[in-house]
């Protein structure tokens, strides 16, 4: 395994345009994945440094240039943002890889995907248009949209510079100041943010960075009476935990949760593609996607061929280093996760027949390498039919009708995204319609346009962010009402009150 040059040895927080230390100077150990050395320490966040970090975006936000600026100006320094991420999208590739375990060229993809959020969401704010009602002779009402204040990001590790992008750029492009908590498992490309927003003209205290445990200075984040909303990815566990502490204060809340996607192969199926793409759909990014089709039901009349030609490609996925650009399945995130996974992966002995993988390949003794693992004939109470496992593990279940289907589909907590496979047209709009996914495939894998929602239902997830939907999550829409003409006011307390309405 390659170390890429040059590595921090330690991360600090990045606080009102200052790289600061937490001040009781507590810090948290970060681990490489390929072989789980220490390689780091990071400042660990505590409400200490929450509250300084929330002060530095509430000043920044009530007397600083940002939530004034015309948009056209926020988004020249957003487009400056997206051109310092490609500029060094080789750097940072290698960073998040050496991280976070995902391969090299699945890396660089997230790159490119972080710099076109804030390229997208620069052009949604120029272009941004609002509402105005016009009653004629009586009224005029229209839109006053308001930036709502400091935002409290809140982020997973699996691509994390990428989804962190994914709520800076429309925070920042709404005219909010933020306060970013990363993954602690995977710190090290967030500490990049500092430099470019710095570079690009960011004013200091709109980006404000805090490193740190989750059930501390996630926690602290959470339940600040400074930070009115939350932005949060992560699992549905920590959704509900985040979701009972934001009740406290009524705060707004979007929640990106776990999944378990069906994906549903029908008998008229492209099945080159579906198997294309059903392999890339689970095995892409290890398996921690929270989009991963981590079920594939299959029609009957294709199981045993479709299982078959599935398990021989997967025992030929290439599992190794993730800095080589031949891998296609790195190393798992963290040891903890790694048992985890491979918990799941010795239930599915018990829950279904084994057709490829099953546990740590044999060449890589150290590490957090576990082998592509398919089940068949999963049934649909097993565990890992029903529960996320975040990791590259798939369940494949049989079904004869498309009644059926539906019901397997639907029969989880679960409801992020679906990959229906037929040339079934009238069928597939009939399924896509009734089936619980809030995102849904049509003959491909998660291909998705920044314009569109994205989320989920039931367990996935509240609210849609993508487009538009992430500017009115980070804005008030105030209504100004304003009469043209004379108000029919019912007197009260005078002797001719009349009861008109108003
Ligand atoms: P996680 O819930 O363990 O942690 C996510 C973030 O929350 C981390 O920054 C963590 O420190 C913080 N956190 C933990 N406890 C907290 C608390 N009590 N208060 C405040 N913050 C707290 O999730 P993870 O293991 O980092 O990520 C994997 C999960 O994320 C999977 O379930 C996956 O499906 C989900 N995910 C969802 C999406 C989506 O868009 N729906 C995208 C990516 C990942």
């Amino acid at each position: 395994m390659s170390t890429p040059q040059n590595l921090p040895t330690h991360l600090q927080h990045y606080i009102g345009g200052e790289f600061v230390e937490s001040v009781g100077g507590e810090t948290f150990d970060v681990l490489e994945p390929t072989n789980n050395r220490n390689y780091c320490t990071a400042a660990a966040g505590q409400s200490a440094d929450i509250d300084a970090a929330v002060a530095a975006a509430t000043e920044a936000f009530r007397t600083g240039p940002w939530p004034r600026m015309k948009p056209r100006e926020r988004a020249t320094v957003l487009n400056r943002v997206a051109d310092a991420v490609v500029a060094q999208k080789d750097r940072l590739a290698e960073m998040e890889t050496f991280d976070t375990g995902l391969p090299i060229t699945q890396a660089k993809g997230q790159a490119e995907r972080a710099a076109e959020n804030f390229r997208f969401f620069a052009d949604l704010i120029v272009a941004q248009s609002d509402d105005t009602y016009k009653v004629p002779g009586s009224q005029l009402n229209y839109v006053n949209r308001k930036p709502i204040g400091v935002a409290g990001l809140i982020t997973p590790w699996n691509t994390p510079f990428m989804l962190e992008s994914w709520k800076l750029a429309p925070a920042l492009a709404s005219g909010c100041t933020v306060v970013l908590k990363p993954a602690e498992f995977t710190p090290l490309s967030a500490s990049l943010w500092a430099q470019i927003f710095e570079d690009a003209g960011l004013p200091k205290g709109v980006f404000n960075l805090v490193n740190g445990i989750g059930e501390q200075a996630g926690d602290a984040l959470v339940k600040h009476p400074g930070v009115p909303l939350i932005s949060f990815t992560g699992e549905s566990s920590t959704g509900q935990t985040i979701f009972r502490n934001c009740a406290e204060g009524l705060k707004g809340m979007s929640m990106e949760l776990g999944g378990k996607s069906p994906a549903i192969i029908f008998e008229d199926a492209d099945l080159d593609a579906a198997i294309d793409s059903t392999l890339f759909g689970v095995f892409s990014l290890n398996g921690e996607r929270c989009t991963a089709g981590s079920r594939i039901l299959v029609q009957r009349g294709i199981y045993e061929e479709f299982c078959t030609r599935y398990a021989a490609r997967a025992k030929t996925i290439v599992v190794g280093d993730p800095q080589d650009p031949e891998t296609q399945v790195g190393a798992l995130v963290h040891p903890e996760h790694f048992d985890k996974v491979a918990s799941y992966v010795e239930i599915g002995k018990q829950e279904g027949r084994l057709l490829a993988g099953g546990g740590r390949p044999e060449e890589l003794p150290e590490g957090n390498y576990i082998a592509p693992t398919v089940f068949a004939d999963v049934a649909p109470d097993a565990r890992i039919f029903q529960e996320e496992i975040f990791g590259p593990v798939v369940a494949i279940t049989p079904f004869d009708t498309w009644d059926e289907a539906l019901e397997l589909a639907n029969n989880t907590r679960y409801g992020l995204a679906a990959y229906l496979w037929t040339n079934n047209l009238a069928g597939a709009h009939n399924f896509a319609q009734n089936i619980d996914a809030g995102m849904v495939w049509l003959n491909s894998h998660n291909v998705r346009d920044l314009r569109t929602p994205f989320g989920g239902v039931k367990a996935s997830g509240l609210g849609h962010e993508g487009g538009y939907r992430s500017i009115d999550f980070y804005t008030d829409q105030q209504a100004v009402h304003i009469s043209l003409g004379p108000v029919h006011t019912p007197k009260f307390g005078s002797d001719d009150a009349a009861l008109v309405d108003g």
